[in-house]
């Protein structure tokens, strides 16, 4: 993969063919397993919600070899989340950074309902997670109700955002790259029942 760009066109090209039903499946033959037994190569690195119906590699129409995937509920950012998408693009040569939300997510409405309520909330590692997601509650836009769908679907996009603003903040290595347009860091949207992609400002 040349550039940023074109890593990024064929993930959006691969969503087209899956929500028009035509998907190809590439990269799934024994030979391609059998090739890259000794080193991998992809060309982006995926961070996305653990949700069940957001199967990554499905929804790209990808096989082995092309996503480095890490996956958290909610798509928070910890420094060991932050290590692995740095290692993808330091170690592996990963040119564009995706971090990938989609509606209805339950670690979002999880923390939609326990932002203002502190007696709702716990004092497990799922707090840990809802902790990570406040900050884009609290800038999500209040022109509409709380828990809401178009509150939701807001308060998801802007956790999108904000996981990209903490990436570039937080990781220098990532920033110093984007600086010299080597790399692309992208927020996107996923739609579950359209099982379009969106990409966000
Ligand atoms: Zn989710």
């Amino acid at each position: 993969m040349s550039t940023p760009d074109d890593a990024l066109e064929r993930l959006l090209e691969g969503n087209k063919r899956f929500v028009s039903g035509s998907s190809v499946h590439p990269n799934r033959c024994e030979e391609t397993r059998r090739n890259l037994e000794s080193a991998q190569r992809p060309y982006a690195v995926i961070l996305s919600c653990s949700d069940s119906r957001v199967p990554v590699e499905i929804i790209f129409d990808v096989g082995f070899g092309e996503v480095f995937v890490v996956r958290t509920a909610g798509h928070t950012l910890s420094q060991d989340v932050m290590g692995s998408i740095e290692y993808a693009v330091q170690e592996l040569g990963v040119q564009l950074v995706m971090i990938l939300g989609h509606n209805n997510c339950g670690a979002v409405k999880s923390a939609v309902k326990t932002y203002s309520d502190e007696d709702s909330r716990g004092a497990g590692n799922v707090q840990a997670i809802l902790d990570h997601i406040y900050p884009a509650v609290k800038k999500t836009c209040s022109c509409c109700d709380a828990g809401s769908k178009d509150f939701i679907d807001k308060a998801v996009k802007e956790n999108v955002r904000y996981q990209v603003s903490e990436l570039i903040k937080k990781d220098r290595y990532i920033a110093a790259l984007l600086k010299f347009n080597q790399i692309k860091v992208v927020g996107a949207y996923y739609d579950i029942a359209a099982s379009t992609i969106e990409l966000l400002d």
